[in-house]
């Protein structure tokens, strides 16, 4: 038979047809309607980001823009919605090119608004959470909860107790957003259970560095990195892993305020961990097999999978990464996506969607944003005008 792509000189071959993998191994006949060289690439299963925001409100972005050049083709948005707004999450996850899950925020709020979604009990109904998994099993994998001190006001970790109450009931495991105390780190990480994730574990904020998160890490509460813009320092991290404790997942916390930077995209992030030390083999299994485990999705390069694949160049040159307080390091590998395949579709390029009119970008942002334009631009066609005007498109008459 004929397949319908053929991804050539890798670690193995892999044929793919309908959109499933249909053969891997070496040295597989050249019998595809296309063939592409993937030699010296690093080719792995299509990425997972367990930590994003790409439902409607103040933070959620278009994740196709940014998918097709960072090879992740899973999108897990982290309490963007609640059980009021599942409606328009659900449009998003129909329309994307790349296949979107969810964890559904305790709030049925969810982040519509910037922040404060648990500050009234109300909004925290267990049953109607219940209720949202259970119509939409297919969308929602677990529950989320931000704890800080913003978030929930005076209602300490009783958002927590109720998101934990509906996610024993639903079998789903609850993700936790650590921040500014009150409540306590301690009184948080006390109550998750085995397979619960704790997100922004290496925050400079929360700084979880005590015996709590170790004993929190020794019962099976999953570390999840979820970097944002302001979920990620390059210290914590360095005194976490001194004492053993490695993040089992890495998401970006990618939104609407961490886009433009410092976060950009997951292989950046990945970067990240390389530079402080943690091999490139731990690191994919950070963004691929580890979320998947963590949320009983399906991932990996076999017979039959769905053909979600990602094709990286290893670049070995040095990487100059930041984190969210302006912290400095240097990653040894740039990975930098070549193609990123959804049911063996290739993702095109697409420009950068234009940022929200309520979001704040710093000077360092928009110039992050113009150049990536102008890039994309530039690969896409000759651009029409220049990004700072329209004057070319509509000249004046000269005097
Ligand atoms: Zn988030």
């Amino acid at each position: 038979m004929t397949w319908d792509l053929l991804l050539s000189g890798g670690d193995a071959d892999i044929a793919i047809s309908g959109g499933r993998i249909a053969a891997i191994g070496p040295g597989l006949p050249r019998d595809a309607r296309e063939i592409a060289d993937v030699s010296g690439c690093l080719v792995t299963p299509g990425l997972i980001d367990l930590h994003t925001h790409v439902g409607p409100g103040y933070w959620g972005i278009d994740p196709d823009p940014i998918a097709w050049c960072s090879g992740v083709t899973t999108w897990v948005d982290a309490g963007s919605a609640g059980a009021y707004t599942v409606a328009g999450l659900r449009r998003v996850a129909e329309t994307a090119a790349v296949r979107v899950h969810a964890l559904l925020n305790i709030s049925a709020v969810g982040l519509a608004g910037r922040t404060g979604e648990s500050r009234d009990l109300a909004n925290c109904d267990v049953a109607l959470a219940i209720d949202a998994v259970q119509a939409n099993r297919d969308l929602f994998h677990g529950i989320k909860v931000r704890i800080d001190a913003e978030t929930v006001g005076a209602n300490g970790v009783e958002p927590l107790r109720r998101g934990l109450e509906a996610a024993q009931a639903c079998g789903v495991p609850v993700m936790v957003h650590i921040g500014t105390a009150p409540p306590s780190l301690d009184e948080v990480l006390d109550l998750l259970r085995p397979g619960d994730l704790m997100t922004h574990c290496a925050s400079g904020i929360a700084a979880p560095l005590g015996p709590s998160v170790r004993a929190a890490a020794e019962r099976g509460v999953l570390l999840d990195l979820g970097h944002g813009s302001g979920g990620f320092a390059f210290d914590v991290l360095e005194r976490q892993l001194d004492a053993g404790l490695l993040p089992t997942t890495v998401s970006t916390d990618l939104h609407a305020r961490s886009l433009h930077g410092p976060v950009f995209d997951l292989p950046t992030t990945m970067a990240k961990l390389l530079a402080v030390g943690v091999p490139l083999d731990g690191v994919v299994e950070a963004v691929t097999t580890h979320p998947a485990r963590a949320l009983g999705l399906s991932c990996g390069l076999a017979v039959g999978a769905p053909a979600d694949i990602a094709v990286f160049d290893v670049r070995k040159e040095p990487f100059t990464v930041v984190d969210a307080h302006r912290q400095t390091r240097v990653s040894p590998i740039r990975l930098v996506n070549r193609a990123t395949y959804v049911a063996g579709r290739l993702l095109p390029p697409r420009l950068p969607a234009p940022p929200a009119p309520w979001i704040p970008l710093t000077g360092a942002q928009r110039s992050a944003l113009d150049h990536r334009t102008r890039a994309i631009r530039d690969l896409l066609t000759t651009p029409l005008v220049g990004v700072d005007g329209l004057a070319e498109q509509f000249p004046r008459r000269s005097k």
